[in-house]
Formats: C-alpha cells, structure tokens, sequence
C-alpha cells in the first residue's frame, strides 16, 4: 500500500513536468562559461533543457513562451542563507532569545515562507548553513522535494557543529545548554565525527562548523577528522571562520569553503586558491550593518567591518580565489523581502570591482561547484535541469536590473511569468 502511495505520488508530481516547452530567448546568457547569444530557442522537456540554439525546429505539441524581449539565464544561487531565522541576532535581541519564542515548527513555516519569496526573485538553489532549530530546513527541504510547495532546490547543513557553547556567549551554567536547540557541541575527533554523521542522518548536504566563535577553536586533528567523515559520505564543509590561526586550520584542513572571512590575508588567500578552497564571503552592505550593530557581539563594528568587507572581496577576487554569492540575511526590513535584501549585495560586489559577468558566476556556475550540484544546475546548457530566469533588461549592462525578476521556470515548470505570477504551489497542487 505505501508503495502504491509512493507511485502515485511520483506519478503526480511527474505529470506536473511532463509539458514540452518551447522558449523563444532575445538574449541568452551563460556566465559560467562566459556565452551570450542572440535569438535563442531553448527546448524544456521532463524538467530538462533539452536544446538550445538559433536554428531549432519546435516540437510539436510543445508550449510556446516567449521571452523575445527578455535576457534568460540560469536561476540564481545564494551560498549562504538562514531562512528559518529572522532577526534575532541584534545589539538589544539575543540570538538566544530565538529558542524561548520559536519551536522548531514555527521556523520551518517561516523557512517556507521565505523560500516561496526566493524562488519568485530568481533564487532557485540556496544553501541553508543552519540556525534552523531541530532540523527546520531538513522538512522545508522535503516539502519541496516532494512538491508540496514549489520552492528552490535547498541544501541544508542541519545543526552548526562547533566546540562547547555553539555561537552563544555568557549564558548561566544553571540554564543548561540553550545553545543545543540550534547547534552540536563536539570537542574531540570522536565527538566531531559522531556529530558530522547525525548530521548526515538526518539529511544534511552541507557540514558546516563553526571554528573561531570562542576563545578556544578546532585543532587541525579535530578539523581533520570532519573533513575526511563528511568527505566520506560525498559532502562538503563549510566552515565560519574570520581569520587568524583558526583560518590557517581550516584551509590546512582543506575545507570546501570558507564563510565569512573577514580578516583572511594575502597569504591565506593565496593558499585558498591553491587548494581550491571557495570564499563565499558574506558581504553585508552598510545599511544591513547598520542595523545589525555587532549582532550582540558576533561581528564588528559597521564603521570598520563595512570596508574591510569590500577590501577583502576585492582581494580575494583579485588574487584569483572562487568567491560565491552568499548573503547571510537573517534581517527582515519593513515592505522589503528577504530577496530584496539579498539583492542589496551586489552594491558590495560593484564597490569591490567585479565585473556583472563574473558577479552572475559567483550567482550560478561557481556556488553550482561548490555545492556539488553543476552536472546538473548552474549553465545554460543541454542536459541542465530548466532552472532559469529572465530579465527586461541586461544584467551584464547593470548588475542591479537582476532585481526585474519577471519569469523563473524551476525544474522545466514555470513558477512566475511576466502575464503574472504563478502562485508557489507545488506539483501535487496540480
Ligand atoms: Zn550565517
């Protein structure tokens, strides 16, 4: 009976994708390998692009969308996203303060919530790098996985793994540890392994750890001994470190990206290159600073992170690292989504000096490697999963007009149009 179940639910879910479309392109753009053509037809079938070019006879039967006056691209990807976290972690409002007035349950909602709004902007792959309760974003994963919401393709870390304490400051031994609603504590090479494969347990396409929040940080053999159990199972790390000796460990280590990053060197940048290791850099516009303060004390001062962030993007940039677009925003502004402020970024990355056609890389084609997904997602190309975006005007003429949004086809079905905007259903709504 569950077989049955099961079958008729991929059969739902399938039939949802099975229309043929045909996508009349004015302007196709591939940033990964640096393509933009003129007049394109791109042929969608089963959830794949199954041709692209000037001369491609349509299908019969297939259905026409026409995005002449349109530049079409693949889907965006944000690196490093919180979506079941909002705005906790201020100057006067603990992070802490997430576990007395949220369950785990309400943050998954929120979680959806948000990846609703991503996948209407263009974000159609995110990678979740914790603070999402007791495995929030392991659901919304599946829920979206098994079509119950239409949302991005979500990579989620499960429980940030750090030494004793998690990222929590200052908190009386007689309230326990709070901390371990949202991370696992893990001191020693035993403890670390057993956490990273509860993790992978229950789900986790992501380890990630935090390295230098504490007086004390991981040792190379500890870091080691993540790196080599996640490595195992075919998962990458991730790993919040903003510099010093704590960053030296982790490239030794040879993790697969580090987050944040802050006062990472010449030195450190150049070893990262060397081992392929990726930036994906956080890169918090001022205004977003100015209201997070010090974050209750994680981060410092906007008046000196704010250029030191750009500094080091620029640096990175220029000493050949692969840097990847990844966000951080846990804030909500009033009448502004979540996607609004993530694209507020990119005035970091222009301040920075990086090219739209480089930026739009570091969007789909580098974290698309780095999340370990780019057989399948990140290039406009034959064999590609559809997850595709397009745009009224240039994004490679002015980096901001990515904020037009007007078409996103996710997995080869269409999710928002220019005629108006599907709503976020999932394929067993159809
Ligand atoms: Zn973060």
């Amino acid at each position: 009976m569950k077989c049955l179940l099961l079958l008729s639910a991929l059969i739902l879910s399938s039939s949802a994708i099975a229309q043929t479309y045909a996508i009349r392109a004015g302007t196709t753009i591939d940033p990964g390998n640096s393509q933009i053509n003129r007049q394109q037809i791109l042929v969608i079938e089963d959830g794949f692009i199954k041709q692209i070019g000037s001369q491609i006879a349509i299908p019969a039967g297939a259905q026409m969308i026409d995005l002449s006056a349109y530049w079409v691209m693949p889907g965006l990807m944000d690196a490093h996203t919180h979506l079941s976290l909002a705005e906790t972690s201020t100057d006067t409002q603990p992070l802490e303060s997430t576990y007395l007035r949220e369950s785990t349950a309400y943050r998954a909602l929120r979680g959806i919530r948000n990846a609703t709004i991503l996948l209407s902007a263009g974000f159609t792959t995110i990678r979740d790098v914790g603070n999402s309760g007791d495995y929030a974003m392991e659901d919304v994963r599946r829920a979206i996985a098994n079509g119950l919401f239409a949302g991005p393709t979500v990579i989620d870390s499960g429980k940030i793994i750090a030494p004793f304490g998690g990222q929590s400051h200052d908190i009386p031994p007689e309230l326990g540890r709070v901390w371990t609603f949202d991370y696992l504590d893990a001191d020693g090479v035993a403890e670390i392994r057993k956490a990273v494969r509860t993790n992978i347990f229950y789900g986790a396409g992501v380890i990630k750890l935090a390295l230098d929040n504490s007086a004390y940080h991981y040792s190379l053999e500890e870091m080691r001994a993540a790196v080599e159990e996640a490595h195992h199972a075919g998962i990458p790390v991730a790993v919040h470190v903003y510099g010093g000796e704590a960053a030296d460990v982790a490239i030794e280590a040879g993790v697969d990206s580090i987050e944040h990053g802050f006062d990472l060197t010449d030195p450190q940048l150049k070893a990262m290159k060397a081992k392929g290791i990726f930036l994906a850099g956080t890169d918090y516009p001022r205004a977003h600073l100015d209201k997070l303060g010090t974050a209750g004390g994680l981060i410092p001062e906007p008046s000196v992170l704010a250029p030191k962030i750009i500094d080091r993007l620029a640096r990175a940039h220029r000493l050949g690292v692969r840097v990847v677009f990844s966000t951080d925003t846990v804030d909500d502004m009033p009448g502004r989504t979540r996607a609004d402020m993530m694209f507020d970024y990119l005035s970091v990355w222009r301040a920075a000096g990086i090219s739209p056609l480089d930026i739009l890389k570091s969007m789909t084609s580098e974290p698309a490697q780095l999340l370990r997904v780019d057989t399948t997602r990140g290039h406009l190309a034959v064999g590609q999963r559809a997850d595709l975006i397009a745009i009224p005007a240039d994004p490679v003429a002015d980096i901001e007009n990515l904020r037009r949004v007007e078409f996103v086809m996710k997995d080869g079905r269409p999710v928002r149009s220019p005629s108006g905007a599907v709503p976020p259903l999932g394929s067993r709504d159809r």
